[in-house]
């Protein structure tokens, strides 16, 4: 019996990665490149993370788009935990950032329900994350 060097999962000896969490040891450490792309994205997506908090505040202190300003620190703060997540496990990023309907429905949504000032994280997320997963399309999509 062996456990798992992330998480403690237990493990049979056979396994190679952890039926918990995923992590393996035996899959190859990122190379430096690959450390300064997911570090920037990492910082990116914390800095929208922020944006969508202050937006959600500014919202809920309106007191006209209350509901819009829950939504968006809730989503902030998974956000926020993805930030860090992402480091550790950084798979399934171009197929999360590439489709723009979702984003466009929140950007929308903020416009209509939560004022202008609850669209800056949609638009930070659209520009400034989705472009730089675009540009660098290649090296996430390698990633494992
Ligand atoms: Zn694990």
């Amino acid at each position: 019996m062996k456990y798992c060097t992330k998480c403690g999962n237990k493990l049979s000896n056979e396994t190679v990665a952890c039926t918990q969490c995923g992590y393996n040891p035996n899959a190859p450490k990122p190379t430096g490149q690959n450390n300064y792309l997911l570090n920037e994205l990492s910082q990116r997506i914390y800095v929208d993370s922020i944006i969508g908090i202050i937006s959600g505040v500014l919202q809920l202190s309106s007191g006209i788009f209350c509901i819009a300003g829950i939504i968006n620190i809730i989503l902030a703060i998974k956000e926020m935990n993805y930030s860090k997540e992402i480091v550790k496990n950084p798979t399934g990023i171009v197929k999360r950032y590439k489709p723009v309907t979702i984003p466009i429905i929140v950007l929308v949504y903020n416009l209509i329900f939560g004022g202008i000032i609850g669209a800056a994280a949609s638009i930070y997320q659209l520009a400034i994350i989705r472009a730089f997963v675009m540009e660098n399309r290649k090296a996430f999509d390698a990633m494992q």
